[in-house]
């Protein structure tokens, strides 16, 4: 930049000396030649008339110079130019006689006023030029050297000393210049900047303070800079700061850096960051100078940063799960206290860098180096593959960390970390310790699969094996290549009569006897065997190796369940049907095969019960056969197909006929005969036996009374109908009995209901209460098939019944001859005994031989009924028998023979 243009008023250069002396100097010497020619000392030629002339526009130009300085300028060329004019002016009026004077003081003028503008080295030839030309003249003139020497001299010197001065006054130009560039930059960056600055003297007054000042603080210099104004400084900093302050200001050329809160003039804290310098050595500045920038926003995003960090990491060490992040390289990087705490570590620093095989190696006992390094490999390989796919692994479960743990379950998320730019960085891991959600699930697992009371797999549980099973090839009834069978076997295994126990002895007892025969069944199966509790009282067994295998086992396990059984000092002995069948290709769900294995363990119990079956395809269709005889028993009574057959009882003492048992007979349109084992069930399952019991009570009280009215012998006679439990259990039935009896007129006493034993045990409760609204109608009841049941003694003496009706199973059993049992006589004997505890009458049913006859005589039975006596016969053959009253003969004949009564 051109000094020039900074040139001011107060600042004198050469050139403005140069503008005024140069101006005098044509005036003068203008006057000088003016005063000559007023003296007429001048003598003008035309050369000195043109030197005038010259030395006009000398003045003319210096002039203009003067009024208008910015508009001519003095330039080094134009100067020399202009010297070597005025030069050759005062020259020529010298040589020419126009000048009164001589011409050296007015040269020695000139060599004083050029150089202030002519660059010095010019300056100097020019001085050099004048003092040479000064000397000619001299010569000249015949000047004497004395005189001429100190003029030479005196031009030099005058030069010389204007050339000084005109680079002095250029240095102090520039001088000026750099001091006013650095004003007005430090004042530019005064203003423009945020940090305040502040002067102040030892006594802490404001000397100086940029405009800052007011924007950051709110105050003006001058009311800073007012006497005993100060800045107000947070109490929690005053003294720290103060004691910098005085620090600062006793200590030459000191420095101190500060961080406090300063009070705004609206009040308001800000934080300030001050650097303070103590510069009272400095003329210049004479004081104490501070640098304050405002840091409250730097100052809150640092605390809140801080705080944030605060939070998070006490959000990481208070969390009970494991998290941590490792680097690319798979190296910790952090870690939480949990982390650190399960694994060992003091702190974050002393796991940083560490790897998952250090931690895990450093953990793993002795010996047990190898599945610890297998676990960390593990983990470091997961973390790695999500580090390098950056895509979360969630949901990985892990059980047992160290082998301190094994029993605990881990469940661990990781997640890539990546940095602004999305690279990933690293990975988070958080490994939470689910063990509880774990067992509490695996519990709930359990106990959805499996029975509470025995523990065995349930009924679902058996569905999905199953499914399995049928899933997986070779598990349907097959042979493998060496021939043995290896197909899949379902054994459903039913207990007899199971709900008479609970309803005699108690639930409590029934499920210590479940439990006790699940531990027998249990103890009898293969390591591959499949046990499952199906129902209250079923359990289905899955068994591989093939029906014959199967059809063993059932076996097994029917002798094992057999065996008696004791349960709160209460010896108890239950017995099973089960039912098999094989998984086959057929089978297109587990139902399916359960289906069959029920359809078999059914014909099990049809079959007698305590036996095992094997399904086959004809069960099914005695399955459907039932289904349709269900159909055709319907319209059976409607259609007169059902007709009643009477059986004789007979006294044993005399041979007289005491009375009748009812017995049904069908006889079918469609099936033919049927016979009332195959029927009666039906019809019990179907409810048909309401309905029909009715028919049959009201057939026999009509006959009964048609007789009576008839015969005077049938005044004694009983009819003795069979109630089917489902009869017994309507609500309607009481009401029908008396409606019946009341219509027919018949003595109650004379009707005898027959209810099996099995069936007043399967409830025993309803039962009592229902027997004893009959005994109160005074009908007599007796107990049928008594012994197949598991009556106890307390329960019988309850039970309001006048007879029992020992099974044929048992009059079998008795008397001499080849099949004769030891045992059934005991349990006939027993019965005999209980009746008479009781006081109950009995009757043998069944009776078929003479020393079957003689053996129950023997043991105390007087009343028997049986082949040897009488089958079932019509209505006719029994009417006969009544009007014939015949009696047996009994005794040791080999037959019993009918006798013609004698009338
Ligand atoms: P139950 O009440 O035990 O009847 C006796 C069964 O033994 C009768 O068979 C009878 O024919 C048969 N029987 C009689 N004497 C002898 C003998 O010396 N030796 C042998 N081995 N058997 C003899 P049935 O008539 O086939 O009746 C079978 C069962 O059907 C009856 O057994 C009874 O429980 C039921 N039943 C028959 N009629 C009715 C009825 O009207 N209502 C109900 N609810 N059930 C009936
Ligand atoms: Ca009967
Ligand atoms: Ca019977």
């Amino acid at each position: 930049m051109n000094p020039r243009f900074l040139v001011a008023k107060d600042v004198v250069t050469g050139d403005e000396i140069f503008r005024i002396s140069s101006l005098s100097f044509y005036l003068t010497l203008l006057l000088d030649v003016a005063m000559a020619a007023y003296a007429q000392h001048l003598h003008l030629t035309p050369v000195s008339i043109a030197a005038l002339v010259l030395l006009g526009g000398l003045f003319a130009l210096s002039g203009l110079r003067y009024l208008a300085a910015h508009f001519v300028k003095s330039v080094s060329g134009g100067a020399i130019l202009e010297l070597l004019a005025s030069v050759a002016v005062v020259v020529t009026l010298t040589l020419q006689r126009a000048m009164p004077t001589p011409p050296l003081p007015w040269l020695i003028a000139l060599a004083g006023i050029f150089p202030l503008v002519i660059e010095s080295g010019f300056a100097l030839g020019g001085v050099l030029l004048i003092a040479w030309i000064g000397l000619g003249l001299n010569l000249d003139l015949g000047v004497p050297m004395s005189d001429w020497l100190p003029h030479t001299f005196a031009t030099i010197f005058l030069g010389l000393l204007a050339i000084l001065l005109s680079q002095a006054l250029n240095a102090n130009i520039s001088a000026v210049w750099h001091a006013r560039t650095n004003e007005r930059r430090f004042d530019a960056i005064s203003r423009a900047t945020r940090h305040v600055f502040l002067i102040c003297d030892a006594g802490y007054r404001l000397k100086f303070s940029n405009p800052a000042l007011h924007d950051v603080l709110g105050y003006t210099h001058e009311e800073l800079a007012a006497k005993g104004a100060i800045l107000r400084i947070h109490a929690d900093d005053v003294i720290e700061h103060q004691k910098k302050l005085r620090h600062l200001r006793d200590n030459e050329r000191s420095q101190i850096f500060s961080r406090h809160r300063v009070q705004h003039k609206n009040g308001q804290w800000i934080w300030m960051e001050t650097s303070g310098f103590n510069m009272l050595h400095d003329p210049a500045i004479g004081g104490l100078v501070f640098s304050l920038e405002d840091v409250s926003a730097r100052t809150d995003i640092e605390n809140k940063l801080e705080q944030e960090h605060a939070l998070l990491r006490a959000v990481l060490d208070l969390n009970p799960s494991l998290i941590y992040a490792k680097d690319l390289r798979g190296c910790f990087t952090i870690s939480n206290l949990s982390f650190q705490r399960r694994f060992g570590y003091a702190s974050e620093d002393e796991l940083r860098g560490k790897t998952s095989y250090d931690v895990f190696l450093s953990r793993a006992e002795a010996g047990k180096e190898l599945h610890a390094y297998e676990i960390a490999d593990a983990i470091h390989m997961q973390d790695m593959r999500v580090v390098e796919t950056g895509v979360p692994q969630e949901g990985v479960e892990l059980q047992g960390l160290t082998d301190a743990d094994n029993e605990r379950w881990y469940r661990t998320n990781k997640y890539p970390l990546r940095d602004a730019l999305g690279n990933v960085t690293g990975i988070l891991g958080i490994t939470r310790d689910i063990t509880e959600r774990k067992q509490y699930e695996m519990r709930l697992e359990y106990q959805a699969l499996h029975d509470p009371l025995t523990g065995l797999p349930n009924r679902r549980y058996l569905l999905t094996r199953i499914g399995e099973a049928m899933a997986q090839p070779g598990t349907v009834g097959s042979k493998a290549a060496d021939g043995r069978a290896h197909g899949m076997a379902m054994l459903f295994c039913d207990l007899d009569s199971f709900k008479s126990v609970n309803d005699t002895h108690g639930h409590d007892f029934g499920d210590q006897c479940l439990t006790e025969l699940t531990g027998r069944i249990s103890g009898c199966l293969d390591e591959s065997d499949f046990m499952a509790r199906f129902g209250g009282n079923e359990f289905i067994i899955l068994t591989y190796g093939g029906l014959d295998l199967a059809r063993q086992k059932a076996e097994t396990l029917l002798a094992e369940i057999s065996r008696p059984l004791l349960v709160d000092d209460t010896v108890i002995k239950l017995q099973a049907s089960i039912g098999i069948a094989e998984l086959q290709e057929g089978h297109r769900s587990p139902s399916e095969l359960i289906r069959d294995a029920d359809a078999a363990m059914f014909q099990a119990k049809e079959r007698g019960r305590n036996r095992a079956e094997v399904y086959d395809a004809s069960l099914q269709a005695a399955a459907s056969k039932r289904a349709h005889l269900e159909v055709a028993l319907r319209l059976a009574l409607e259609r007169n197909e059902l007709m009643l057959t009477y059986q004789p009882k007979v006294s044993l003492i005399d041979g007289s006929v005491i009375g009748f048992e009812l017995l049904l007979r069908w006889n079918s349109m469609e099936y033919g005969e049927i016979s009332p084992e195959e029927f009666i069930p039906i019809a019990e399952a179907s409810g048909m036996v309401v309905p029909i019991g009715a028919w049959v009570l009201e057939q026999a009280c009509k006959q009964l009374s048609q007789w009576q009215m008839k015969y005077p012998v049938a005044q004694h006679l009983t009819i003795a109908v069979n109630v089917s439990m489902r009869q017994l259990l309507q609500s309607s039935f009481l009401g029908d009995v008396k409606r019946i009896v009341g219509e027919t007129g018949v003595l109650p006493q004379s009707v005898e209901l027959e209810i099996t034993e099995t069936s007043a045990m399967a409830n025993p409760l309803q039962t009592i209460e229902n027997l004893a609204l009959l005994k109160q109608q005074g009908l007599r009841l007796a107990l049928d098939d008594f012994g197949t049941g598991y009556s106890s003694l307390s329960y019988l003496q309850k039970l309001p019944v006048d007879v029992l009706k020992i099974d044929k199973s048992f009059v079998r059993g008795i008397g001499s001859h080849p099949g004769m049992r030891q045992e059934d006589n005991e349990i006939v004997r027993l019965i005999l005994a209980l009746a008479q505890t009781l006081n109950l009458e009995t009757i043998a049913e069944g009776v078929e031989s003479p020393e079957q006859i003689t053996e129950l005589k023997k043991l105390g039975c007087f009343v028997g009924q049986g082949y040897i006596f009488s089958p079932p016969v019509t209505i006719e053959a029994a009417e006969e028998l009544i009007r014939n009253a015949p009696k047996y003969l009994m005794g040791d004949l080999k037959r019993v023979e009918k006798l013609q009564s004698v009338a």
